[in-house]
């Protein structure tokens, strides 16, 4: 069985008065979790236990009661009335904590013993407990009650007294075939979060090699990321070639835009500075600000792409590998922005893997050595041009293709997302023919400078697709106050070009 495991985020909304509630239970929290770290480090042997039996050692340390009266360490020295299950919460905090820096700690022994063993100077220092405590409480069953999708209850700390508590919900509901594990109150900024983990548990997925040998029906979901408008462009096909559905995942242009101005922001306050404060980070509020921004679109593309693939059964994700960083040259905003494009784009295969793995999608990864330059029909080198223009020669970036040996003609990105494609199941159907034809190396002469640097800079002139054009009508204005929400139409778009072979 493999599993699973999201978290669900929901914004709780409550009274001013409570937030100083949560602060104050969270800050009992992590007095509970320092007192049993160091009942831990007191009694290393407790490591040895599992959690459940160090669950209950521990509390034979410090929990007073009829049966044991005098514990060694009692826990009643520092708070009177603990409940139950907020102790257990915080001992298992606790024991994490210790786990994790009894594991540091022994690999620093060894490393250092190996040193002294070869007779070499270790300067290497030791690892250090934690100083300050700032984890989120968690809930367990019996701190929370009466849970519906608007509201819950819970039993908080108030700095005085335990206090039952009834908060609303607001986000994401529940999905009803998931385990829930325990919530915990996290604090982001000055606001108050529930986070719920939920655990699915599904039969492992068969190997990407047998799905696609043994199984004619399988269908696959390449996907070519790219610096231009369309982010990503998927195609579902089957093992044996048909092509079943296409879709354009656009915004490319509006969140390109977007990050320039804000670098273009950060460019000229530092020219108004003058000199940065070394280990300072200076425009901080705008450096946050991208961050989160691509943040999010990753997030948006990576689950469109999913969701596109979900919906067509695709059983695999193929994705190309990164090939290396080749920043623009010119303005620290245009520079700035290409090294953010890419990093963008290794965060939307990152989450895109865990997201389709959520629903027992394996992903896999094949070589972008000229997928854009190969027909998906024939494997020919192509044309590649903008629209307007004679079918010939290669312009990097341009949204059209034309294969002089065959006659495709089609859109660039498409054909590489099939190229994509056609590799992965050629690795596993034809091994021996997993490499790109040896044509493709003769003929790479005909490759303009700089290809390689590509996608970001000629890839202005999109398709006209209507995406395209609702990015256009939002490239002027305050951008940074506009929230970048993603085209709301999902897949299905109408192939605007068709290869002949598919219809
Ligand atoms: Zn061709």
């Amino acid at each position: 069985m493999a599993k699973a495991t999201t978290t669900i985020k929901q914004v709780l909304n409550y009274q001013d008065a409570h937030a100083a509630w949560f602060a104050a239970n969270q800050a009992l929290f992590n007095q509970v979790v320092a007192f049993y770290f160091e009942v831990i480090q007191a009694h290393e042997r407790v490591l040895d236990l599992s959690d459940k039996e160090a669950l209950r050692a521990l509390e034979k340390l410090t929990h007073t009661t009829k049966k044991n009266p005098t514990p060694a360490m009692p826990l009643s020295a520092l708070v009177e009335d603990a409940p139950a299950m907020f102790r257990r919460a915080a001992i298992h905090a606790a024991l994490g904590s210790a786990r994790s820096f009894s594991s540091h700690l022994s690999r620093w022994k060894k490393r250092k013993a190996k040193a002294q063993a070869r007779g070499k100077q270790f300067t290497e220092r030791p690892p250090v407990p934690p100083r300050t405590w700032n984890k989120s409480a968690t809930l367990y069953a019996g701190q929370w009650k009466e849970r519906t999708s608007s509201s819950i209850v819970l039993k908080v700390w108030t700095g005085k007294c335990w206090s039952w508590i009834k908060v609303r919900i607001t986000g994401r509901a529940l999905p009803a075939d998931a385990e829930m594990g325990s919530p915990a109150l996290i604090r982001r900024g000055k606001h108050w979060w529930l986070h719920t983990p939920l655990e699915k548990h599904f039969r492992s997925p068969p190997t990407i090699e047998h799905q696609v040998t043994a199984n004619t029906a399988t269908t696959i979901c390449a996907v070519d990321l790219n610096l231009n408008e369309h982010l990503a462009v998927c195609t579902i096909q089957t093992v044996e070639g048909t092509v079943l559905a296409t879709t354009f995942i656009g915004g490319g242009r509006r969140i390109s835009g977007f990050r320039k101005q804000q670098l273009g922001r950060i460019a000229r306050n530092r020219r108004k500075t003058g000199i940065i404060a070394e280990g300072e980070q200076d425009n901080v509020h705008l450096w946050r600000k991208i961050t989160h921004v691509d943040e999010q679109i990753a997030h948006l593309v990576s689950a469109r792409i999913v969701q596109f693939a979900k919906a067509h059964g695709a059983k695999i994700l193929v994705f190309e590998y990164l090939g290396s960083l080749k920043p623009a040259r010119g303005t620290y905003s245009r520079r700035g922005n290409s090294k953010r494009a890419y990093w963008m784009k290794g965060r939307i295969f990152t989450y895109a893997k865990y997201k389709a793995y959520n629903e027992g999608m394996l992903t896999s990864r094949v070589s972008p050595r000229n997928t854009s330059r190969e027909c998906a029909r024939c494997h020919h080198l192509v044309a590649r041009y903008e629209a307007g223009q004679p079918a010939e020669g290669y312009t990097s970036g341009a949204p059209l293709v034309f294969c002089q040996a065959c006659g495709m003609r089609g859109h660039a990105d498409r054909n590489a997302s099939l190229v994509i494609g056609q590799r992965l199941i050629t690795r596993y159907q034809n091994p021996s023919q997993g490499k790109p034809q040896a044509p493709l190396r003769v003929e790479r002469g005909e490759q303009s400078p700089g290809v390689a640097a590509c996608q970001d800079a000629k890839s202005e002139e999109g398709p006209s697709f209507p995406q395209a054009r609702h990015a256009d009508g939002n490239e002027h204005g305050t951008a940074q106050d506009r929230s970048l929400r993603m085209d709301e139409h999902l897949s299905d778009i109408p192939h605007p070009l068709r290869f002949p072979c598919e219809s």
